[in-house]
């Protein structure tokens, strides 16, 4: 049986676990990423980057990368099913707050290849695919990890772990940190067509409540222009999964949601189903041990924050790190990543996730008008409409951040 010493082992080889090892592999430091897959993930997932996340990958070059690919959305809209068009945000009052005033849209499954190819510049940078961690321990000195290679069981060890490997998380599982929250009843659907919403007036983003069924629109780039129009949406608990997953509910959806607009059948291109949560670990950081992305925190996926804030956690993350290892600093700075991204992610990523969920379903209708009311006199003050765009820009969340000490 082979005993495998590395200096760092990311697990998971998705877009934080790879933006983690990039970071650290910048600074000199050999790092190895253990991906259980055989390759890179595709699946339906992020899609939408915010201006922090951009300004943060700007100097290590990712960000012109994603912008070659991705599409520019500098107006959103809040919409209502009966109401229509409640509201359309323009994030240029933002230009003097970052350099990036608006949102990318960018499938997450073209950001990771980004990543996995800025990697092979660093010879002491491996990913290993098709090595599934099966469990860990540790003790003062060194992390021991079990992995499953196509069946045949390999032992490494190494001086610190970083657990990028997801919200089910196998590494967080291992050293028994909890993983405090809940899970939402309802599933979410997610339906791409290449129907254009554009000509309709729909932003390249817009979130429309409903008290039955809400829906979230967003234009992705896919393979180029024009791109696809992807939707998600809750989905009935009475509704299984099979009959969720079948073009007649895509078109069902899609004609509810504009309204008998439009009355063809419109092309599907791709369908999923998942179930949404928001918690939080417990710790971020046990020892040599520590936890970034959707291993650390999970939440529902309207505001865009998920994979953003895992982002946030890896650049500070790796920054501390390798303070850490290359500049002797004091292993305390491991606990202030954990005060700063726990810290953000409760108060600022899964309150405002939350609350952006429960206000496009409200049902209340006094509250539904009460909402409309502010959200229009909101966008028509100059002052307030900056404020509003700062926190669901993710700007404030960050600014945060950076004040705990
Ligand atoms: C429908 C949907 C829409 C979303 N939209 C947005 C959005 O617009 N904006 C946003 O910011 N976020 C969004 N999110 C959230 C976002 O997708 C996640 O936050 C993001 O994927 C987290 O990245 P990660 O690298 O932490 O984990 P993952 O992407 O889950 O990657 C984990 C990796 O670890 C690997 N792995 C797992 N277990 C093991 C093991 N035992 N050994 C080795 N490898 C392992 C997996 O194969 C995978 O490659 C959305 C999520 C969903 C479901």
């Amino acid at each position: 049986m082979k005993d495998l010493k590395k200096n760092v082992i990311i697990v998971g080889a998705g877009p934080v676990g790879l933006l983690c090892a990039l970071q650290l592999a910048r600074k000199g430091i050999p790092v190895t990423v253990l991906e259980a897959e055989s390759d890179l993930t595709i699946d339906l997932r992020a899609g939408t980057f915010h201006p922090p996340t951009l300004e943060m990958l700007t100097p290590i070059g990712v960000t012109d990368a994603m912008m070659e690919i991705g599409i520019r959305v500098p107006r959103w809209q809040s919409r209502d099913l009966e109401e229509g068009l409640i509201v359309e945000w323009d994030m240029e009052i933002l230009k003097d707050d970052t350099n990036y005033p608006f949102r990318l849209h960018l499938e997450q499954h073209r950001l990771t290849p980004i990543l996995y190819n800025m990697l092979q510049n660093y010879p002491h940078a491996e990913v290993l695919f098709s090595h599934a961690l099966m469990g860990l321990s540790q003790n003062d000195d060194q992390v021991s990890l079990v992995i499953d290679h196509h069946q045949e069981q390999l032992n490494f060890t190494a001086q610190w772990v970083i657990g990028a490997d997801g919200g089910k998380s196998i590494v967080r599982k291992s050293c028994d940190v909890e993983f405090d929250g809940y899970t939402w009843p309802e599933r979410y659907s997610v339906i791409s067509t290449t129907y254009d919403l554009a000509p309709l007036g729909y932003a390249d983003n817009a979130y429309m409540s409903d008290p039955v069924q809400w829906v979230a629109f967003f234009r992705m780039p896919d393979k180029g222009p024009p791109g696809l129009w992807r939707m998600t949406v809750p989905v009935d608990p009475e509704i299984s999964d099979e009959e969720v997953l079948t073009p007649k509910y895509a078109n069902q959806t899609f004609h509810r949601a504009l309204k008998g607009q439009i009355h063809q059948d419109i092309p599907i291109v791709h369908q999923s189903i998942y179930r949404v949560h928001q918690r939080v670990a417990q710790q971020f950081r046990k020892h040599r041990i520590l936890l970034a992305g959707d291993s650390a925190h999970v939440n529902n996926p309207l505001g865009g924050f998920g994979l953003n804030s895992g982002i946030h956690d890896a650049m500070n993350l790796a920054e501390k790190l390798t303070s850490v290892i290359n500049d002797d600093v004091s292993t305390d700075v491991l606990d202030l990543y954990e005060r700063q991204r726990k810290t953000v992610n409760l108060q600022y990523v899964q309150e405002f996730s939350i609350k952006n969920k429960k206000q496009l379903e409200e049902k209340d209708p006094q509250l539904r008008h009460e909402r409309f009311a502010f959200l229009r006199k909101t966008n028509s003050d100059p002052h307030l409409r900056r404020e509003y765009l700062l926190n669901s820009s993710m700007i404030n969340s960050i600014k945060t951040a950076n004040q705990i000490q």
